[in-house]
């Protein structure tokens, strides 16, 4: 069997986290089985749908790296086909004109629920021979099987079984003629030649409706996968209201595509106790069989850790890259100073994000323009004027300028001046980087151009001499 998944939002809003994780796990198990994975954008709600959520979905993808074999297909751009099969559903006696009006559908509603039953359409026009309504423009219902059992042989949540007597017939075509969801997406699935349907656990309950239509229209069935849902730390469903859920806030804090894919698959699938995964590995052992019954909760946390992992192994060239917009949109510029990737490596094991790295590595490039108050008050005081001045002459006076080097000429001085590291260390830091955080001073100093080093070191020492004996 060829294997074909598709991802099929509707464009309501942006790619949403659960979105993001439904669009990876069908692309993954395309890619596991050298399949194809296709996104078809299921525009028919066209109040709902703007051509703002399209592209916002489709930078989503990009942004993600999910990249699709086929599409995107618009639903809005297939009603004929639409319009076609409801006629062959019609002309096979699989579906049927119904001319009831909202107010008698209303009423029905409530008898039912009157007797404690389920609220639905009672079929009155299904096999009624009567002269239709004048001026009533009637809507299309499908003939759902009176009797017999539908069973969804699921392929996270094993075997669900549901009784047709449960199902009310659906309207599949609109009194304007158009198209409802359930009927667009059995089309689009059985045209599409759609092996898996993997999809959120939200549209189970359409399943057993959709599985219906396909065999009144003699379609081979796909096998289904529904996923449970992600729930916010309180266990609800996530939503707005648990923090940033669309995918490309995640760019803007400053989280790696890899590292949310990572973090993401890990959210209702396992693989042994692995928690980081390569884009190879997860291709390669991504199953079906694997993805967790249940609900996942989503941890900020881990996804920060996830992040952070992900900085420890990168290499310089690749974290750069990955640092330089966010360092771009702090307008610092970063063409005079030592590689960006360089400096992101010395400050991986701080930073959660590339805002916080970005934030961070600003004294790479740019000499301080105050110094932490506090700070200053403590370690510029006028005897640290000739430590500064002692240590400026022997980074001076160095003929390479690497860490090692530093280190030694820093060494020396401390040892020269009889004074412990600290007392070189603390007033060095702030001279250099304005403030009291930094990777160790050797580290810090050797991706900072020397004269650049020295310039801050007279500076901060002007400072300390103004200050009282
Ligand atoms: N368009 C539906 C949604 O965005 C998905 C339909 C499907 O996957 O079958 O929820």
């Amino acid at each position: 069997m060829t294997v074909r998944t598709r991802f099929a939002p509707s464009p309501t809003g942006y790619l949403h986290i659960g979105g993001a994780r439904t669009a990876l796990f069908c692309y993954l198990f395309a890619r596991k089985h050298g399949g194809q994975f296709i996104l078809r954008i299921e525009d028919t709600d066209q109040q709902r749908s703007s051509q703002e959520s399209v592209q916002a979905i489709l930078d989503g993808m990009e942004w993600l790296g999910l990249d699709y074999d086929e599409g995107p297909f618009y639903q809005t751009q297939r009603f004929d086909r639409y319009r076609e099969v409801v006629q062959q559903l019609m002309d096979s006696g699989h579906a049927y004109h119904c001319y009831s009006t909202p107010e008698e559908i209303d009423a029905m509603r409530e008898l039912a629920t009157a007797n404690k039953e389920k609220p639905r359409y009672n079929g009155f026009w299904r096999d009624n021979t009567d002269a239709p309504p004048e001026g009533v423009k009637p809507v299309v219902r499908f003939k759902n099987p009176l009797a017999g059992k539908v069973t969804i042989d699921d392929a996270v949540k094993g075997d669900i079984v549901i009784d047709n007597a449960e199902l009310d017939d659906l309207v599949i075509m609109r009194s304007d003629g158009t198209p409802t969801y359930n009927l667009t997406v059995v089309v689009d699935d059985m045209d599409m030649e759609i092996s898996h349907v993997i999809r959120g656990d939200d549209h189970i309950n359409n399943t057993p409706r959709q599985i219906n239509i396909l065999e009144a229209l003699g379609a081979k069935r796909p096998i289904y996968a529904h996923l449970p849902m992600i729930l916010g730390e309180d266990g609800k469903r996530m939503s707005k209201r648990h923090g940033a859920v669309s995918v490309m806030q995640y760019e803007a804090e400053g989280f790696l595509p890899e590292a949310l894919l990572n973090y993401l698959v890990r959210l209702g699938w396992s693989h042994q106790d692995q928690e980081l995964f390569t884009s190879d590995e997860m291709r390669k052992l991504f199953t079906l069989e694997a993805v967790n019954r249940s609900g996942s909760v989503f941890d900020n946390k881990k996804l920060e850790w996830v992040n952070q992992q992900y900085f420890q192994n990168a290499n310089a060239e690749h974290l750069g890259l990955a640092l330089q917009p966010y360092m771009d949109s702090l307008s610092i510029a970063t063409s005079e100073g030592y590689p960006l990737g360089e400096v992101g490596l010395l400050l991986n094991d701080r930073a959660k994000t590339l805002v916080e790295m970005a934030e961070s590595a600003r004294y790479f490039y740019e000499a301080p323009q105050a110094y932490d108050e506090k700070a200053a008050k403590k370690q510029f005081k006028n005897a640290s004027a000739d430590i500064l001045q002692n240590a400026a002459q022997r980074l001076d006076a160095l003929g390479g300028w690497d860490a090692l080097a530093i280190q030694a000429a820093l060494d020396a001085c401390a040892e020269a001046l009889g004074i412990g590291f600290g007392k070189l260390g603390q007033p060095l830091r702030l001279a250099v980087t304005g403030g009291t955080q930094s990777p160790s001073m050797a580290d810090t100093i050797a991706l900072i151009k020397k004269d650049d080093v020295l310039a801050r070191l007279n500076k901060a020492i002007a400072v300390c001499q103004a200050a009282p004996a």
